[in-house]
């Protein structure tokens, strides 16, 4: 029997991982740029890491973890996020004293049971960035402005940033009253689900994707109108800065995020090319999470993209992937023995090349060449070996150039480069 992979676990085949690669690239530099490091986390967890700090009445935490006891019965989780192992992590190795102000982005696989489909899997991955040690608007409009930065840097246009902000402990607290008030007098049309969270965690309404609630939207109360004097000053220099660094966006009053430890701004990075998985990235600030981890108070914000979605949107006219250089098509065993040794002093010099294992036809040869997209292929033959001379093929032009088979290796290195 065959045996396949687990639903929503995908492989990522070797013609798709030079977009990967390309996306990784890309997001390394922009984020080298800023004065990031890149920080690498556990896959797995203690359950408590995401429980505690994720929220209990969130999408995450409610229904799709993957959670198991070990040999030893702990409860162990498959992360489902990274913000709160980076966390974990910062107060465990006391990142904190090391700069007042650290910034840190990490990449990798996330877990969450969730309905596979288009941008929806079990596994999928996240890039993300987190900036602790600085509440200041300034590191707000910084890292949207990056993350916008990053997108453009990979070719991706038509994207809409969407901020909002969700203000303080008390600012929410004003806000849960003002819409819980709202939603008991529509009792009758508000979905069950967001009856059932009415009580717990009513901002999710705003996220609730059902048509009933949908259309209560339209009049719900706007946080903005709730936030105190504070926050409404965080969020206008928010504004100001992404301003200042041309960074376009558009206020989402009704944009809240599915984690609870969010407060003032929040943001998601849009696209409408993707149906339902509209959101490419997300994130916000969580000036509380690292108290929630027993760290020093630390204010700090991050984000995450998805990075499946994200190669849906790629352009795929674009050619994301290293081709072999060169080719060399040897015949007969002189040939190949002396093309085996030239490779190698090739590949030292950071030439990728290729040279088949049998001593097939030429014209087989030549095909492995094709498949292989190589740029140029280099034909030695008995005669060549003979007279001293090999024949390079530009595969594009079809031009063919004569070498003397003396110093080949920096006449190849030349031709190639
Ligand atoms: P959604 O509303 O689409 O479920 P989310 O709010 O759960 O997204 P976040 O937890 O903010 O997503 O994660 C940040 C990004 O990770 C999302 O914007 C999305 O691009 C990506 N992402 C989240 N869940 C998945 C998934 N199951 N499969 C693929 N990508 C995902
Ligand atoms: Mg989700």
């Amino acid at each position: 029997m065959k045996i396949t992979a687990v639903k929503g676990f995908n492989d990522i085949l070797p013609e798709d991982s030079p977009k990967w690669q390309f996306i990784e690239k890309i997001a390394r530099n922009t984020f080298h740029s800023y004065g990031f490091s890149e920080i690498r986390i556990p896959i797995v967890e203690k359950t408590e890491v995401f429980a505690r700090s994720i929220g209990e009445a969130t999408d995450i935490v409610e229904k799709e973890m993957y959670s198991f006891p070990d040999r030893n019965d702990l409860s162990l989780t498959l992360r489902p996020e990274g913000t709160a192992v980076v966390v974990r992590s910062f107060v465990q190795n006391a990142i904190y004293a090391k700069k007042p102000v650290n910034k840190l982005y990490y990449f990798g696989p996330m877990f969450r049971y969730e309905r596979p489909q288009k941008g929806r899997y079990r596994q999928f991955h996240q890039i993300g960035a987190e900036i602790f040690g600085a509440a200041e608007p300034m590191a707000d409009a910084e890292i949207m402005s990056m993350i916008m930065r990053f997108f453009t840097e990979v070719g991706l246009t038509g994207l809409s940033l969407q901020i909002n902000s969700l203000g303080c402990d008390e600012c929410r607290k004003v806000y849960k009253e003002k819409l819980v008030e709202y939603l008991t007098g529509h009792k009758e049309n508000i979905c069950d689900n967001c009856t059932r969270r009415l009580k717990k965690n009513p901002l999710r309404f705003l996220d609730c994707k059902a048509a009933s609630c949908n259309e209560l939207k339209t009049n719900a109360p706007s946080i903005l109108d709730s936030i105190c004097g504070a926050c409404a000053d965080h969020f206008k220099s928010v504004k100001n800065y992404l301003d200042a660094l041309n960074t376009p966006y558009e206020i989402n009053d009704q944009m809240v995020r599915g984690l609870d430890y969010y407060s003032r701004t929040t943001f998601e990075v849009t696209t409408n090319m993707l149906g339902a998985q509209n959101a490419v990235a997300a994130g916000g600030r969580y000036d509380k999470l690292c108290e929630m981890f027993s760290g020093p108070k630390t204010p700090a914000i991050g984000f995450a993209l998805g990075v499946e979605r994200l190669i849906l949107l790629l352009d795929t006219s674009k050619d994301y992937e290293r081709k072999t250089k060169l080719f060399i098509a040897a015949l007969g065993q002189e040939a190949r023995d002396f093309s085996f040794k030239l490779i190698n002093q090739l590949r030292a010099k950071n030439i990728s090349c290729e040279m088949t294992y049998s001593d097939n036809s030429l014209k087989s040869q030549m095909r492995r060449a094709g498949k292989n997209e190589s740029q140029h292929v280099l034909i030695i033959g008995e005669d060549e070996m003979k007279s001293g001379s090999a024949i390079i093929r530009d595969m594009s032009t079809k031009e063919q150039t004569s070498f003397s088979l003396d110093d080949i290796t920096n006449k190849i290195m030349e031709y190639c480069s």
